[in-house]
């Protein structure tokens, strides 16, 4: 196996958990590994810190998986981790079936995502070396979770690009249908596993569950509501009415389905910037507005501009709220931290002229968990504040 020797001290990310290992930090290399393959890395004191995977196209030049000298990265190794995680996923007791099996780093897979749905699996590889290990990593899901009847590769993304990796898709192991049925609490959706654009985000479950509980009776407004979760969990628990806003005809047309028992359901197809300022115009409210925008800030440099989207997207939500009403905001910006987002929130609040309060902080869903020493894992965050 070949061996990559890092300077001094750059080993101590690593020494805290963090996995990732940039190539400035690497000072030589013995042997000629090949990209995607596992080597030994040592550090300054020829000391042996771990087994990485290698990748010299990438500004991650090493993604450390294991410090322990004796394992082997193997379907022993994969498996341990694949039950590991799985073990977590059950432990939590998630009332639906569909929610994220392997979030990447915090389940000690750099590089990987997998998302459960009902019988079905969905892999996202991310890196080389774990695009390279992918027949492990499916033979491990195939070995420790039970009952599963096909899995889907949806390996695409910002990730892929930057390991030098072209996007795939396609069956892994067994059948997979064009539809399946999931639930979420008393929610029922059909989702598109193999779809471009319609798979399910399981990080708002339990937001999803908290608007619901708020929803009786009341008119909801669903901003960037992609295929309708929030709504139908409105409309399930007996909200008057509920308007969807989001750019892409294509997930509203899947909304549609996914609401289509419901007669007080409204769809508007636009670009919310638009949208919302309309909307105020009008002299609309609602009850229960939440907004669910896209990734605003991809990194630390587009901050001050997506903090001044975030002010402008509460700000007109803060008009379309009742007196009385709540508002939910989130965002799933990895560069925008908590703190942040409260601070577009403040001065959003000043600038409407109302008071709010924060009555739940919120998270992405605990299947989604984050790495006490990876911050970039925890990336879903928002606020449920009331307007008085
Ligand atoms: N709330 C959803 C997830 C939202 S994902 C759920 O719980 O399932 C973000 C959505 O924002 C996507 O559907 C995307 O089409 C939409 N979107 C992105 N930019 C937009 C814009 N400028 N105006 C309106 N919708 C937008």
């Amino acid at each position: 196996m070949s061996k990559v020797f890092i300077k001094k001290d750059r080993e101590k990310m690593w020494y805290t958990g963090h996995p990732w290992m940039y190539s400035g930090a690497v000072d030589k290399i013995e042997g000629n590994p090949m990209g995607g393959s596992v080597v030994e890395v040592y550090n300054y004191k020829q000391e042996f810190i771990g087994y990485a995977h290698y990748n010299k196209n990438s500004k991650i030049m090493l993604r450390m998986l294991e410090k322990n000298i004796d394992k082997k990265i193997d379907l022993n190794w994969y498996s341990e981790k694949v039950r590991e995680a799985f073990t977590l996923r059950k432990m939590v007791k998630i009332d639906s079936n569909a929610y994220r099996l392997i979030h990447s780093e915090s389940d000690s897979l750099p590089g990987v995502i997998v998302d459960s749905f009902g019988d079905y699996l969905v892999v996202q590889a991310s890196t080389l070396g774990m695009e390279k290990d992918k027949n492990i990593l499916v033979e491990a899901l195939k070995k420790e979770i039970p009952n599963l009847k096909g899995i889907y590769e949806k390996s695409e993304g910002d990730g892929r690009k930057l390991e030098g990796l072209p996007e795939i898709s396609g069956i892994l192991f067994g059948e997979v249908p064009d539809e399946i049925q999931i639930y979420e609490g008393k929610s029922k959706f059909t989702i598109d596993l193999k779809g471009q654009k319609t798979g399910f985000y399981s990080d708002q479950r339990d937001n999803r569950v908290l608007m619901g509980s708020l929803s009786e009776g009341k008119d909801f407004l669903d901003v960037c509501s992609y295929t309708g979760g929030f709504s139908l969990h409105a409309m399930v628990n007996g909200a008057n009415s509920s308007t969807l806003i989001d750019v892409s005809e294509d997930v509203l047309n899947v909304a549609r389905k996914n609401l289509s028992s419901y007669e007080s359901v409204e769809f508007i197809k636009g670009n919310i910037f638009n949208v919302l300022r309309d909307l105020v115009k009008e002299g609309r409210q609602w009850d229960l507005v939440n907004l669910d925008p896209p990734k605003l800030a991809p990194n630390r440099r587009d901050l001050p501009k997506a903090l001044k989207a975030y002010k402008d997207i509460i700000l007109n939500g803060l008009k379309l709220t009742r007196k009385g009403g709540f508002l939910s905001i989130y965002s799933c910006s990895g560069a925008v931290t908590s703190s942040d987002l409260r601070m577009a929130l403040a001065f959003a609040v000043k600038d409407a002229g109302v008071r709010a309060i924060i009555v739940n902080q919120l998270h992405q869903s605990p299947c989604h968990p984050i790495s006490v020493a990876v911050p970039e894992t925890e990336y879903l965050k928002g606020f449920l504040v009331r307007v008085i």
